[in-house]
């Protein structure tokens, strides 16, 4: 649990941490958000989900999947299921809500209670987030912040605030930085499946997130039935977790530099074709060693891939916090996180803003906003209103 508000919307565990977590964080919206800016986040979902509702992309086998949805000013109603998209979309555009999501798994039972569902197997996922992942911008762009006094501050996130006592959330935002570096750990996490794993690069389905990274579904059927276990051993792989110490592994380079021991395949021919690149590096082994891993580890976040009864965001549907759309990518080479996932409309919306950190969307910079009226393109004004930092005016 990352104690970030948004965290837990990306991809909802089935874990009592995380639902907690969960909790929390929309119980202290729920007293921000008036009727009226209920009223118009709804309307704005509703207009989207009435013109798009043909492109969300449903899982197949929809009789048999979880789904979840969170209502704007409300908690999250889980272990519904639909017989058909049809039904499923005439009861998403009728809520109009936050968020939606379904489940990667497959159940005999989606309605019943977690146990009794009746699990049949799951698609692989990997969930790459910005937030994992250490960019040096984070200074810039992350805060913690009063929800009382809207006091702010660098960093880790006080457990209260210093200056009034109040309850304080973590504000993450968002940069091309970030994001580029959330698309370079996608790739590697398809360069792990295609080259070590043996996955048809057509059994891996992109998404972006919606807000600031990616989730990787992965149709390959040897994988559909792996338990947490067997899951929590692919991530450790792909975070480097499972090798023998950098140390260890430099020393065996050292005494075996032209063909060590498993080097034709994995890890270790990933490590000594890197090594063997740098034959001038003026640094010791084992710095090289660890150069080796540091390049080419993917910094997923593991839970998301071990957990088997997890609801995911719903792809083609809009996020609960930014408003921009979970999508498909088909090409990384050509998609734009920036502009691509922003598909609500330019229209000025008047937002009475108390509070609200400077963020960026469509590539273009807002705020810090205190105390005032601002005229905004609904797609912006959209994170002001949903994170409860502001009403419509
Ligand atoms: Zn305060
Ligand atoms: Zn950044």
């Amino acid at each position: 649990m990352k104690g970030d508000c948004e965290r837990p919307l990306e991809s909802n565990s089935s874990s009592e941490n995380q639902s907690k977590g969960l909790l929390i964080c929309w119980a202290q919206m729920k007293e921000t958000l008036n009727e009226a800016t209920i009223a118009f986040l709804r309307k704005i979902y509703r207009e989207f989900y009435f013109e798009h509702g043909d492109t969300i992309d449903f899982p197949d086998q929809i009789q048999s999947r979880e789904f979840g949805y969170i209502p704007f000013g409300g908690g999250m109603v889980r272990h519904l299921s639909f017989k058909s998209a049809g039904e499923a979309k005439a009861e998403i555009l009728r809520q109009s809500p936050s968020s939606v999501y379904a489940s990667n798994a497959r159940y005999l039972a989606p309605t019943m209670p977690m146990e009794e569902k009746g699990w049949q197997g799951a698609e692989l996922i990997f969930d790459i987030d910005a937030t994992d992942i250490p960019t040096p911008c984070k200074k810039s762009h992350d805060l913690w912040y009063c929800g009382r006094c809207h006091a702010t501050g660098r960093l880790p996130k006080p457990a209260t605030c210093p200056k009034c006592e109040g309850p304080t959330a973590e504000f993450h935002g968002t940069c091309g930085v970030c994001l580029l570096a959330s698309k370079e750990h996608a790739l590697r996490v398809i360069d792990f499946l295609t080259e070590d794993f043996g996955v048809p690069k057509g059994e891996i389905r992109a998404y972006f997130s919606g807000n600031r990274g990616y989730h990787l579904h992965v149709y390959d059927d040897r994988f559909y039935k792996l338990d947490q276990t067997g899951r929590a051993e692919v991530a450790d792989y792909m975070l480097a977790l499972s090798l023998p110490p950098s140390q260890s592994i430099a020393s065996l380079l050292k005494r075996r530099p032209a063909s060590p021991p498993g080097s034709t395949y994995g890890w270790m021919k990933r490590i000594t074709s890197f090594t063997q690149a740098k034959a001038d590096y003026p640094g010791t082994m084992q710095k090289l060693v660890s150069e080796a891993l540091s390049s080419q580890r993917a910094l997923i976040d593991a839970s998301v891939t071990t957990d088997i009864h997890r609801v995911f965001r719903l792809a083609g549907t809009l996020h609960g916090n930014t408003g921009m759309a979970k999508m498909r990518v088909k090409s990384f080479d050509t998609f734009d996180p920036e502009k691509d996932p922003v598909v609500l409309s330019a229209e000025q919306t008047k937002v009475k803003a108390s509070f609200c950190p400077k963020f960026s969307i469509h590539g273009e910079t807002f705020g810090p906003f205190k105390s005032e009226t601002v005229s905004l393109p609904t797609y912006a004004a959209i994170s002001i209103l949903t994170r409860g930092f502001g009403e419509v005016a």
